[in-house]
């Protein structure tokens, strides 16, 4: 079990408005901030974050999407950080998203459902050091 997760504000959020309200529900669950930044990913940088979803029928719209205009990424660090914060942010679909989840708060659809959250702990490492060097972590 690992303390640290990888997580993105995707650009339906951030065109929203809603880093602020976001970033509360974060720190109020307890999530300590090791990295972030306002970042853009081109296409072909989104194309390599999502390539183990490349086989699937959205993959095109997704990494369009992704890289559509700016995101938050960040690393957080939390006792049973990628399985907590799954519980955090909700179903992938915020129709299936429960109460008091972010995605039931913020999402919009399927595919703009306003954040990223790492799916392991292996994935978590990869993601976090797509985003981040050494010398930005904390
Ligand atoms: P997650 O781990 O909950 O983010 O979900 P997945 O790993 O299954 O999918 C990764 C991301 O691809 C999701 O968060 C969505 O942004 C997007 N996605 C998943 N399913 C669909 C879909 O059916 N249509 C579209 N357009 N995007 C999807």
């Amino acid at each position: 079990m690992s303390n640290r997760t990888f997580t993105m504000i995707k650009p339906d959020a951030v065109r929203a408005g809603n880093i602020g309200n976001i970033l509360k529900m974060i720190n109020d669950a307890g999530f300590r901030i090791v990295a972030m930044k306002l970042s853009k990913m081109s296409m072909e940088r989104a194309g390599e974050f999502y390539a183990v979803h490349s086989e699937r029928p959205f993959y095109g719209e997704l990494c369009e999407f992704m890289s559509s205009g700016p995101i938050v990424a960040a690393i957080l660090e939390k006792d049973n950080a990628v399985e907590d914060f799954r519980k955090l942010i909700g179903a992938t679909n915020p129709a299936q998203a429960e109460e008091g989840t972010i995605r039931k708060a913020y999402a919009t659809s399927v595919g703009e459902n306003a954040v990223h959250g790492s799916d392991s702990d292996e994935n978590a490492a990869i993601e976090g050091a797509f985003h981040f060097s050494g010398t930005e972590m904390f």
